[in-house]
């Protein structure tokens, strides 16, 4: 694996400027004229969630038609029956919307199966498919290598009657799956090996969630996609660098099939009610997003789920959006993530501290402020008297006014995190300590002065003396002591679970560790504790997603599924600084 790009590697954009060469392809065809309104799509196969990466196309594709004032569709990419599911569907769906976006429309591949069949036949009537009866293993042998040359099929030379007549039964459900292949009549001596007569449509007795038992026979990807796009009149179709070799073919498929000269082709996508709007698409590859301690594979994140290495595609490690949405990560921070990293055709592998901070970053600017103790320790003020009750005005954000302000209730009794006082205190200790002072946030100056412990020896409460003259507002109140730590009250906090997350991994490429291991081997089961602390009332009291900053402690969000203010549940979504750097 090559080195994780860092922070200061990236680039952040700067004004008008073109963000990357793709844009700028995009304001050069504007600008001459050989476009009026940019067109793209998003295409995702629906058999898995989306994942971090996915977001990178989409912001790409969707951010572009925004940008430039055109549109971007959702194309579900669903020519592989059997493997994929409805419950996918609504799932990419609700993400597109999560990140911010909306569809123009919303297509299926599947809603051009009579135009991929017509188109088929079309190259078969010019000369430019045949059907091939040789089995997957002597197609494979055929093929060639890389060094040499592919070999022709018995089967390349057929009339063009004979293809006719063949593939026409293949659709009628004629021949068994794998009988028989229609192909692409290219070069099977082309060095690039997606030339060499591709595969454009196979038998798959399987139904389909769209089509039902409608096809025995589906197109293959290249022809699916490349006739989709053109359909639907994408100007501009974005892809990863996968895609590059196939761009040949892509075009291949494009010039061949001709659909802006052959109006009859799409005629049947017309009748089903949409709208068509031939094109000649260009595409244009770029890479995938990468990042440390994330699995940007469909197959291995669904293999985390079915094994139980996490509790769902939403559990808050996963790196699908869904898993993303659920920690708290915010379209705003992962949208700042991927402006930093750029658009390029440069493969790199982005440190995952990156999405932390630009998460951060986001959090900071728009997440109140609470209080909120994890690891609780009784502290008792002894000169506050018995019921005593007063709240304490605090704004919500110290940098932004107009969050405003909230009551924090004040009585006798309070909750301090355990760290916040040490009997032998480490050097360099800053909080509080048997006899000690510690300023308690928005209220003044407490001393230490009684340690009370179970028959065990576990610190068990501790008692203080508030001094009067340091409260806040008071001329005593700027008094230097050496630290603030922050407590909510006891009398009115709210019981909460706060699920700490961390990292899923604990190594940065679980996937590309060549140690002798399954890949799952590297899932830290420490990187999920569940603690039970306390929270003022103003935090309990949100909506789920609600986030904020527990002051001191990090940024948390209300579990989207489980919380209610009767009983609040948190989720950690990252830690106030990178606490990653320093074990590294
Ligand atoms: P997988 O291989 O895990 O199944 P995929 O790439 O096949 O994922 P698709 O549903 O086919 O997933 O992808 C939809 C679109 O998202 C494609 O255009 C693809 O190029 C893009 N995409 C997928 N992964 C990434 C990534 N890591 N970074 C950027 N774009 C991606
Ligand atoms: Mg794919």
């Amino acid at each position: 694996m090559s080195s994780p790009i860092s922070a200061a590697e990236t680039t952040a954009p700067e004004g008008d400027a073109p963000r990357d060469f793709i844009r700028q392809i995009v304001r050069d065809d504007l600008a001459s004229g050989k476009h009026v309104e940019i067109h793209t799509r998003f295409p995702p196969e629906p058999n898995g969630y989306l994942h971090i990466g996915h977001a990178k196309a989409i912001c790409l594709s969707f951010g572009i038609a925004r940008e430039f004032g055109g549109w971007c569709n959702l194309r579900l990419d669903d020519t592989n029956p059997g493997k994929e599911d409805p419950e996918f569907v609504q799932g990419i769906k609700d993400d597109v919307h999560w990140l911010g976006f909306d569809w123009h429309e919303l297509r299926h591949a599947s809603d051009y199966f009579e135009v991929f069949y017509q188109a088929a036949l079309k190259l078969i009537r010019d000369g430019l498919a045949y059907v091939d009866d040789l089995s997957a293993d002597e197609l494979r042998a055929y093929r060639g290598t890389l060094t040499e040359p592919g070999r022709n099929s018995p089967y390349r030379e057929r009339s063009v009657a004979e293809n006719l007549d063949l593939f026409q039964r293949m659709r009628a459900g004629e021949f068994g799956d794998g009988e028989k292949t229609l192909r692409a009549k290219i070069d099977m001596a082309a060095g690039n090996m997606n030339l060499r007569d591709p595969a454009l449509y196979r038998i798959r007795k399987v139904a389909h969630q769209n089509t039902g038992e409608a096809w025995p026979i589906y197109p293959m990807y290249d022809i699916a996609h490349a006739l989709s796009d053109a359909m639907e009149g994408i100007t501009h179709s974005l892809c990863t660098l996968e895609f590059e070799d196939h761009r040949p073919l892509y075009d291949w498929c494009v010039d061949h099939v001709d659909l802006p000269h052959h109006p009859e082709l799409w005629q049947s996508v017309v009748a089903a009610g949409l709208t068509a709007k031939p094109a000649k698409p260009r595409q244009i590859e770029f890479s995938r997003l990468n990042l440390t301690y994330c699995i940007t594979s469909k197959r291995k994140l669904a293999q985390l789920v079915h094994e139980g290495f996490v509790d769902g595609w939403d559990d808050p490690r996963m790196s699908t959006l869904r898993g993303l949405r659920r920690r708290g990560f915010t379209p705003a921070g992962l949208k700042l993530l991927i402006e930093r990293v750029g658009i390029s055709k440069q493969n790199s592998v982005i440190d995952y501290a990156i999405l932390e901070n630009a998460v951060r970053e986001d959090l900071d600017a728009h997440a109140p402020r609470r209080m909120a103790v994890l690891d609780p320790l009784k502290l008792v003020i002894g000169n506050l008297p018995q019921g005593h009750a007063e709240t304490i005005v605090f704004p919500n954000h110290p940098k932004d006014e107009s969050f405003g302000t909230r009551e924090i209730p004040l009585s006798r009794e309070l909750w301090i995190e355990r760290e916040d006082f040490a009997e032998v205190p480490p050097k360099g200790f800053k909080r509080l300590v048997p006899g000690g002072e510690v300023r308690l946030r928005g209220v003044g100056i407490v001393k230490c002065d009684e340690v009370l412990k179970d028959a065990a020896g576990n610190v068990v409460e501790l008692h203080a003396t508030l001094d009067p003259a340091s409260r806040a507002g008071l001329p005593g109140a700027d008094r230097k002591v050496k630290g603030t730590i922050h407590w909510v009250d006891a009398t009115h906090a709210v019981a909460a679970e706060v699920r700490l997350y961390d990292r899923l991994f604990n190594v940065p490429a679980p996937d590309a560790e060549d140690d002798g291991q399954p890949w799952t081997a590297h899932v830290d089961p420490a990187s999920k504790r569940i603690v039970r602390g306390w929270v003022e009332p103003a935090a309990a009291d949100c909506a789920p997603e609600q986030h904020f900053q527990f002051e001191r402690t990090g940024y948390f969000v209300a579990d989207r599924i489980d919380h209610t203010p009767g009983k609040p549940v948190f989720n950690r979504v990252v830690t106030l600084r990178d606490t990653w750097a320093k074990r590294a």
